[in-house]
């Protein structure tokens, strides 16, 4: 047994949602052993000085594409690229996520099933990367978020997502997603930012074909989210039982007094827009408008999300135009300037909340006796410089030290 003990000089505790100084932290192995504000015995065990640090457990990021690295070219690269490319490209990603500190993250929807093979690959320690929660293809309607517009008379397929257009063949799109080992469905609600010809506010799926994917998940004990942006396919979506609505970036009060009702999640993703504004001049003017108007909606809509009390998880969309992996905790910075968020309100949503959304509050989210040691470190306090989140220089995954 490897056992090693941490002095921590500045501890985030998800679960009081507070920071206490001096906290003594005994990792067994891959688990947490023992957390204690008492100096403890380090006879036989390896210490590992954080004293100078601000400590706090593994971040998650619940929204992102490995199989994309911010390139503008990720669209017409589907149709060149082939799995294996994708996969070695994945490993990367993954990697640059967890040295950034993110030890857990979830894969929102991945070309040819390449992340369920790459979690598979990191879970049996072939290669070495964070935990994944995956959702496969993603499942939309002809003509929406996951369908891309290729040449009419092309045979469909070969992009990120399924595409249905009926209840029955929802089903079948979320019992072939399971079949091949998702984590979760991901589903299109309403039209995207980065797909051309559909729009953010306009619904994608309908509330029947939602319901019966959802009908599948559920009975295969599987999560689920959807992409949605306008008020129409979030109320759909939240109605139909999906566990997030990821971006949200043009909802109404209706759409957040329900998911308070519904205990819907929201994953705000604020950089994916803010980045596409950011680089306009690269981007197709399409892409760029619609970025524009929802950004614009986003920070108003986050402060009453936050005064109503909707569960927010913490999630970048990271991989999309000019938004790299291991880049993505910028989002920290855009939470405070775009929705107003504490400190305090962003750590709990990149931990405790995120782990819940996750389905693995057992596991990780928090560091507590049983739980896994991921465990990440930042040289000052995130409460004296929000942007020192982007600046990670400790990170312990499953008690092995990848950084620092
Ligand atoms: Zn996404």
């Amino acid at each position: 047994m490897s056992k090693k003990v941490l002095k921590c000089g500045q501890f985030f505790d998800s679960v009081n949602e507070c920071v206490k100084e001096n906290v003594w932290v005994v990792v067994e192995d891959n688990k947490i052993s023992q957390v204690s504000e008492n100096e403890v015995c380090c006879e036989g065990a390896e210490f590992i000085d954080l004293s100078g640090k601000f400590v706090m457990p593994g971040m998650v990021d619940a929204h992102m594409h490995l199989m994309m690295n911010g390139e503008p070219s990720a669209m017409g690269d589907m149709y060149t690229k082939r799995d294996a490319d994708y996969m070695v490209d994945m490993m990367l990603n993954a990697q640059a996520d967890l040295m950034a500190g993110f030890t857990t993250i979830r894969d929102e929807g991945c070309i040819g099933f390449v992340d369920i093979s790459l979690r598979n690959a990191i879970n049996a320690g072939k290669v070495w990367g964070p935990r994944m929660k995956v959702a496969g293809m993603g499942i939309g309607s002809t003509g929406g978020h996951g369908d891309n517009p290729l040449r009419p008379g092309t045979v469909m397929g070969g992009g990120m997502s399924q595409v249905v257009d009926s209840p029955d063949e929802a089903r079948k799109a979320a019992r072939h997603t399971i079949k091949y080992g998702a984590d979760h469905i991901k589903l299109m609600a309403t039209g995207g930012v980065m797909s051309m010809g559909d729009e953010p506010g306009a619904p994608d799926l309908t509330f029947e074909e939602m319901k019966a994917a959802l009908d599948i998940a559920n009975t295969h004990g599987k999560s689920s989210s959807a992409h949605a942006h306008g008020a129409l396919g979030i109320k759909w979506a939240v109605k139909a039982g999906i566990a997030s609505i990821e971006h949200g970036m043009m909802m109404d009060e209706e759409c957040m007094d329900l998911m308070v009702e519904h205990g819907t999640f929201l994953v705000p993703t604020i950089i994916a827009a803010y980045r596409i504004v950011e680089n306009g001049k690269y981007l197709p003017a399409e892409t760029v408008r619609k970025a524009t108007e929802c950004l614009e909606n986003h920070g108003r809509n986050l402060e009453m999300c936050r005064a109503k009390g909707v569960k927010i998880a913490f999630g970048t969309d990271t991989g999309t135009f000019f938004s790299a992996h291991g880049k993505q905790a910028y989002e920290f910075e855009l939470m405070q300037k775009y929705g107003n968020f504490t400190v305090t309100e962003s750590l709990v949503a990149a931990t405790k909340s995120s782990a819940e959304l996750l389905r693995m509050s057992n596991e990780i989210g928090s560091i507590e006796p049983g739980k896994y040691a991921d465990i990440v470190a930042f040289d000052e306090s995130p409460y004296d410089d929000i942007s020192v989140m982007s600046r990670c220089s400790f990170v312990m995954k499953d008690g092995v030290v990848y950084k620092g």
